[in-house]
């Protein structure tokens, strides 16, 4: 997307006509430029997939090519060299990562590529067998099989369309990144070769790393799934029918337009429940929830979470326009769970769930949110995953500030198992995020491309550093227009590829100033920001020394301590009429190299407060206040604007004690520290 593209604003959102919504609309809503035809049969007991497929695409770049690039996503889990499994031993997870079996591991073997001919030619298809290589374009790993590049015999021109006929096994493995087997559960993502993305600088085609997800172009997909009769079959899109053959098994032919992937999972095992979702001002939505049987109890819970998330992002930033949805349970210990794929997502939950503590509806919430930032609008999750995680983080809170009650603490024991629940106390939302930030929250520079992030810290930067960005910048520049940047950046790049630079540009924009002070921290650079109450004294205010009075120089009574900052109100001693006026120093330290505007708040003993702004930019500053009443305390950025401030406890300083304040919503230090505990069970990807 070029720089300098005009931005469509949005000008009222409610007014676009939902008639055109439903899952095939005539009207192309994407380009449609990479479109998929693909026929799969599972063998279970090999546990093995074979795929023919045929891509039909067009070069809606302005340059030629005589390359395609395809991803090959399971080739990750091939063996141990492979670029995911050598990064992922540098994430620290406490999983089987190190420990892989054989039956662990998976691969996807394309065995030919033809070109094929215009078949309205001569009526028959011509088919030119081409060849292949593997590339490893981001870190010359030899033993990374990725990537493949097919060599065609001419070059495709801007506006020209291809169609490639492709044969392929796949072995299938036990779930790695969301993807595989459980016993007979089997969830298929990224599971096909898959077309990288022409650009104008060439195939944006990059390897499967451990701590990214992908990009591919829209297209229409029809795919036809061979599973034994007994299982039930989810997947992007609509079934369109089902075919029972003879062997015992049952084709499905699912199809779905305008998207940029297609997923699917089959098992023995799920029951279906099926729900309308319908709200005045929005389109309505199908939701099917694929439950695993012992889960049963808590499907309207996934549903109300679906149905918030909808709503939420519907009524914020547009209306979802597929008209269904599907939604997956995955089985218990699959490692499926709390992902997004097209018009798809998993949830994740566990037999026992007491209500309160976000679980399983912050993971909903989150993969349904993702239809809208991921699905709709198609960022490139190699290079800037922060624009649909961070954006769909952000959201996922929201969603639940606004549709739940506040979140209370459930501590779980016994490897999670048993849950117990503490209604009494509150648990911020926003409590993990600022845990992250503190412990790693510097940790990479935001606006490199995410897969060259450290893995072990890539979701901090990714998900909750943009999430508290975010939320600082509702804050700074209040809702309504940071919900209009949001809509606004949505609607412009639906079923588009926005780059960074889109979305700082529509921010300026829609917000009338330039904010590049901010990007420019908080995405150029990977400065902490930390600001501090460092002195809060008050002393009373008495003349000492010589001074000049009716011409000559007179000694002010010089046997009085000082009573600088007194507790014991001895200044109040008897027949001390004087009028008493305190001179109150408040100094305020930046102690991170991040520069915010901040408010700093004087409260006097006397129930006055004054309120001062600084632009926080020098290392520090200092507050003089001289009234008649003592400083209480004095507590910077009171109304916590800058949530990118990690380090609440020292922003407040009481007078008397000169000691810092509790912080006063985030919760004491020790249930910072079980958050943090607690956040090993959580998962958002
Ligand atoms: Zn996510």
């Amino acid at each position: 997307m070029s720089p300098g593209r005009p931005i469509r604003l949005l000008l009222c959102l409610l007014l676009i006509p939902f008639a055109a919504a439903g899952a095939q609309q005539a009207e192309p809503s994407s380009p449609r430029n990479a479109s998929y035809e693909i026929d799969v049969t599972l063998d279970p007991e090999g546990r093995m997939l074979e795929g023919r497929q045929i891509l039909e695409w067009r070069n809606i770049q302005e340059v030629s090519t005589d390359e395609l690039w395809f991803h090959l996503y399971w080739n990750a889990w091939r063996g141990n060299r492979s670029t995911w499994m050598l990064e992922d031993r540098v994430r620290d997870r406490s999983d089987r990562r190190g420990k892989e079996k054989d039956e662990d591991y998976g691969w996807i073997q394309v065995d030919s590529v033809r070109l094929l001919g215009d078949p309205s030619a001569d009526g028959r298809d011509q088919e030119i067998e081409l060849t292949t290589r593997y590339a490893s374009p981001d870190d010359g790993n030899p033993d990374d099989r990725t990537v493949l590049v097919v060599a065609l015999p001419r070059t495709v021109e801007p506006g020209e369309t291809i169609r490639v006929a492709l044969t392929w096994k796949a072995r299938i493995p036990r779930t790695f990144a969301r993807t595989g087997y459980r016993g007979d559960f089997y969830f298929f993502a990224h599971w096909f070769p898959k077309l990288g993305v022409l650009e104008p600088a060439g195939w944006n085609c990059h390897q499967f790393h451990a701590a990214t997800e992908f990009y591919s172009d829209y297209g229409a997909y029809v795919v036809r799934m061979t599973v034994p009769a007994a299982y039930v079959v989810g997947a992007t899109g609509l079934e369109d029918e089902q075919i029972e053959n003879s062997d015992g098994t049952v084709t499905h032919q699912y199809s779905q337009n305008d998207v940029h992937g297609f997923a699917w999972t089959t098992s023995p095992h799920y029951d279906v429940i099926e729900e309308r979702f319908e709200m005045a001002g929005l389109p309505p939505v199908e939701l099917r929830l694929l439950m695993q049987p012992e889960h049963l109890g808590q499907a309207e819970r996934h549903l109300a979470a679906s149905r918030a998330a909808l709503e939420s992002y519907g009524t914020w930033y547009g209306p979802y326009p597929y008209g269904h949805v599907t939604i997956v349970d995955p089985a218990y210990g699959s490692g499926a769970g709390g992902m997004e794929y097209p018009t798809l997502f998993t949830c994740g939950t566990r037999r026992f769930n007491p209500p309160g503590g976000d679980s399983p509806e912050g993971v909903t919430v989150h993969e349904m949110g993702h239809q809208f930032w991921y699905g709709l609008v198609g960022n490139n999750e190699f290079e800037h995953a922060w624009i649909d995680e961070g954006l769909n983080t952000f959201s996922t809170i929201r969603t639940l500030e606004h549709a739940y009650d506040p979140r209370i603490l459930v501590r779980r024991y016994l490897d999670g198992f048993v849950p117990l629940r503490f209604p009494e106390i509150e648990v911020s939302r926003w409590n993990r995020r600022l845990n992250q930030m503190r412990r790693a929250g510097s940790s990479d520079m935001p606006g490199k491309p995410t897969y060259h992030y450290f893995p072990g810290t890539a979701g901090v930067i990714t998900y909750s550093k943009t999430a508290l960005w975010l939320a600082t910048l509702e804050r700074h520049l209040g809702w309504e227009t940071l919900r209009e940047i949001l809509s606004t950046f949505h609607e412009s790049y639906r079923f588009e590829h926005p780059l960074p630079a889109d979305f700082f540009a529509v921010a300026d924009e829609v917000a009338g100033q330039d904010l590049s002070w901010f990007f420019d921290q908080v995405h150029g650079d990977s400065v902490a920001f930390d600001y501090a109450v460092t002195r809060a004294k008050s002393t009373r205010v008495r003349t000492r020394g010589w001074v000049e009075q009716q011409g000559e120089l007179v000694l002010m009574d010089t046997d009085e301590d000082e009573d600088e900052d007194a507790d014991d109100d001895s200044d109040d001693a008897e027949g001390d009429d004087e009028e008493k006026v305190y001179r109150t120093e408040v100094v305020v330290n930046r102690l991170g190299d991040g520069r915010f505007p901040v408010d700093v708040l004087m409260v006097f003993e006397d129930g006055e407060e004054v309120r001062e702004t600084w632009d926080g930019r020098d290392r520090w500053k200092m507050f003089v206040e001289e009234r008649p009443s003592r400083l209480e305390y004095a507590e910077v950025d009171p109304d916590r604007v800058l949530m990118l401030d990690p380090v609440r406890t020292n922003n407040s300083r009481m007078r008397k004690s000169q000691a810092k304040l509790p912080a006063r919503s985030w919760g004491t230090k020790w249930m910072l520290w079980f958050q943090d505990r607690l956040s090993g069970f959580a998962f958002y990807m």
